[in-house]
């Protein structure tokens, strides 16, 4: 967007931001255009550093989403934002353009530290790869991310925004392990709770789908996607969440186990002999429902137990039955419940975990409209009949609209006075 001065040069309103999310080999990009917070691209580069690797962009500003794909080794993170900005570049949305305001960084390990969105400076940086140690698999992919963007563009404001930001409201009595008090903060060992982006972004839109104000109102969100986390979120604030130390800990998720009895990690290296790491795959990578019967996508596991399966049915119920767990003990914590909300790929899409996790519930005020929970919508709605005492939602979630949001009132305050560029040098 330009407007023009006096002296005939055009202010170019840097109302643009992308948001990075890179893991350990893909990174996940979208840009955003923050006048009225619509995508403009979209896209994804996977299996980097292989010979299969991928990318998938698909412009959405004209109209037509019609997906590009590139196909063959992309080396490493520094490539994949090449290739990725290569075919913005395509689409007239290059890096360069004075429009981009800047790059949210979605970083999954923010510790006790970074409590808020944050601007990326050297000593930022610093921090954040001294949270390496809590995060081993996360952080240092984050950390890449954002190195790969500065030397792109080393004049833009880079914001990160972390996973474990809205868990820090946390009382201590929740964030804390019963253990060895001196141990624990030797080894910054606690729980910090993830997925914080997504429960910060669907607690407030939960509380506008109920009419009232997000300090008005006290919700459960159950994120369930892949990965699966529980908060408790009173009046806007979380006061409690699943995920602890690592995302390990919490409900039965696609991969991970979530909850187990500690001592069943000295039980597998004392009696059968695996090693830590064999442990850490063990619980993180073949555990869960793939562990239980094999499948993690929750519409195989349905599909299985159509036909009568019976080690699927039984991985579905133990998924349902810790999820429910979660929301009874998460009902105790609240005191009072306004609305039970479910959200990711999972919650959002497979009524049937929603009937399973919410039936028998009564008395905690809980009740499916069987009609309401089969609609399938991309919208926010309610599942619950009118004159269930607690509401019981499905809100799909949007990291990266939040990302971008939290990332724009950060760097686009500045406004109007933005980026003053000779007319015909102006990017649109
Ligand atoms: P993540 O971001 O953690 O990778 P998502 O939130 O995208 O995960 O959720 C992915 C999971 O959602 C899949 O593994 C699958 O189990 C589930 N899922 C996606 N679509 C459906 C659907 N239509 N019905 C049931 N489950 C679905």
């Amino acid at each position: 967007m330009t407007t023009t001065t006096k002296e005939g040069s055009a202010v170019v309103q840097a109302r643009r931001v992308l948001v990075l999310n890179s893991g350990s080999s893909s990174v996940k990009y979208q840009l955003l255009d923050m006048n009225d917070r619509s995508r403009l691209a979209i896209g994804l580069v996977e299996r980097i550093g292989e010979e299969t690797s991928r990318l998938l962009h698909t412009p959405l500003a004209g109209g037509d989403a019609e997906t590009r794909e590139r196909t063959g080794r992309i080396a490493d993170h520094a490539a994949a934002l090449k290739a990725a900005a290569e075919e913005l570049a395509a689409d007239g949305l290059g890096l360069d353009s004075p429009e981009l305001a800047a790059i949210g960084h979605r970083v999954v390990h923010g510790g006790l530290r970074f409590t808020e969105p944050t601007v990326i400076t050297d000593e930022v940086l610093t921090e954040i790869e001294r949270l390496v140690p809590v995060a081993p698999l996360h952080n240092p992919a984050n950390i890449t991310g954002i190195r790969t963007a500065q030397a792109l563009r080393p004049d833009l404001p880079q914001v990160a925004v972390f996973d474990t930001a809205f868990h820090t409201t946390m009382p201590e009595y929740a964030a804390r392990y019963a253990i060895d008090v001196e141990t624990a903060d030797a080894h910054r060992i606690r729980r910090y709770g993830f997925h914080g982006t997504s429960h910060a972004y669907v607690s407030r839109k939960a509380a506008e789908l109920l009419g009232r104000a997000p300090e008005e109102v006290n919700v459960i969100v159950l994120h369930l996607g892949n990965g699966a986390s529980a908060s408790a979120v009173a009046a806007g604030r979380c006061v409690e969440t699943s995920m602890g130390l690592t995302p390990l800990e919490g409900l039965v998720m696609g991969t991970r186990s979530g909850d187990i009895d500690p001592a069943v990690t000295f039980h597998l290296k004392r009696v059968a002999g695996m090693s830590t790491d064999e442990i850490d795959v063990l619980l993180n990578k073949k555990s869960g429902l793939v562990g239980l019967c094999g499948d993690n996508d929750m519409r195989e596991i349905r599909r299985r137990i159509d036909e009568g399966d019976e080690r699927a049915a039984l991985a579905f119920d133990i998924y349902v039955h810790r999820l429910k767990k979660y929301i009874g003990a998460y009902s105790a914590v609240l005191g009072r419940v306004d609305a039970v909300v479910f959200t990711a790929g999972v919650g959002e899409n497979s009524a049937p975990v929603r009937e399973a996790a919410i039936a028998g519930l009564e008395e905690l005020g809980l009740v499916v409209d069987a009609g309401l929970n089969a609609v399938r919508s991309g919208e926010p709605r309610l599942i619950s009949p009118n004159y269930a005492r607690v509401a019981v939602a499905v809100v799909p979630t949007d990291e990266e609209l939040e990302i971008a949001d939290q990332t724009f009132a950060l760097v686009g305050q500045a406004e109007p006075a933005g980026q003053q560029v000779p007319v015909g040098q102006v990017d649109n």
